[in-house]
């Protein structure tokens, strides 16, 4: 099993301190697909900025607007220029964040999307996790210090009083490029004592620690890994009604927001 470490947080902490008396007025929603992304846009009637400062001809979408007096930015990395499906995976949403935290400048990030889950940790379909900790189960270096590198571990911004006020599931989760899972990346995953498997968060959570700004990560339930079921097939069947219950769980956690400073949540 991969040595493993976990971040220590402290950039985020001395954030935290600078903006601790502010009220929360400017959050970043980083969303994978669009299947996921038009439920939010329209929930806080967000609409589409045609003049992001994106560069030219990416295919990165912005959408915005204000929702009880807090700035909401929405961006989604669209549609790959080639194949026309949606950019999911690690490239794109670093990428986006990244451009994003530029332009944007957000107190808070929120990396909402689907997941898959495994029900020997405790997960079922339709359930929402906050997430503890991220970390990659695909970036395998055993080299001594580069595996540690790899596996990219580090704790999210921790929000207790977000978790209890919502009764969310608390949980890690496990990023990969891949939908599928080797066997490879199972150990992985279970040496990351994951209980949520995604393609993205652990890449947000890597630029957001970059850039010095706090975030946190929903993720909703659309398929059991440990199950019998294949994961694209149970994936496919679940999204519309786990999408909903995702931009449900969203929007209850920007009204918990509203009104608090980070070191409220
Ligand atoms: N076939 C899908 C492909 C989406 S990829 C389509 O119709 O477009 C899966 C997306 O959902 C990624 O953004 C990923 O973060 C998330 N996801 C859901 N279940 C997953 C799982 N079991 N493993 C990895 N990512 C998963």
């Amino acid at each position: 099993m991969a040595p493993r470490g976990e971040g220590s947080g402290a950039p985020v902490d001395s954030m935290v301190a600078q903006l601790e008396k502010h009220p929360i007025s400017s959050i970043l929603i980083v969303i994978a697909m669009q299947t996921e992304a038009l439920p939010v846009v329209n929930k806080f009637q967000l609409v589409e900025n045609p003049h992001s400062s994106f560069p030219e001809g990416v295919p990165w979408v912005h959408y915005h607007g204000t929702y009880k007096d807090i700035i909401i930015n929405l961006v989604w990395p669209g549609k790959d220029l080639t194949l026309g499906v949606d950019s999911v995976g690690t490239v794109s949403a670093s990428l986006v964040t990244y451009a994003s935290i530029q332009a944007l400048q957000p107190d808070l990030i929120i990396n909402a999307g689907t997941a898959g889950g495994f029900k020997a940790k405790g997960a079922g379909i339709g359930d929402i996790f906050l997430v503890s900790h991220v970390a990659f189960h695909d970036r395998r270096i055993p080299i001594p210090v580069f595996d540690l590198y790899g596996v990219g571990s580090r704790q999210t911004f921790p929000t207790p009083n977000l978790l209890k006020a919502l009764n969310l599931k608390a949980g890690k989760l496990s990023t990969g490029d891949s939908l599928d899972m080797t066997p490879q990346d199972e150990a992985s995953i279970t040496a990351n004592d994951a209980t949520v498997k995604d393609m993205e968060g652990a890449a947000v959570a890597y630029v957001a620690g970059l850039l010095k700004i706090p975030a946190i990560f929903v993720k909703a339930v659309t398929d059991i890994v440990d199950g019998k079921k294949p994961t694209a097939e149970e994936f496919l069947q679940n999204l519309a009604a786990v999408t909903a219950a995702l931009d449900g769980a969203v929007a209850q956690i920007v009204d918990f927001i509203s009104g608090k400073c980070l070191s409220e949540l």
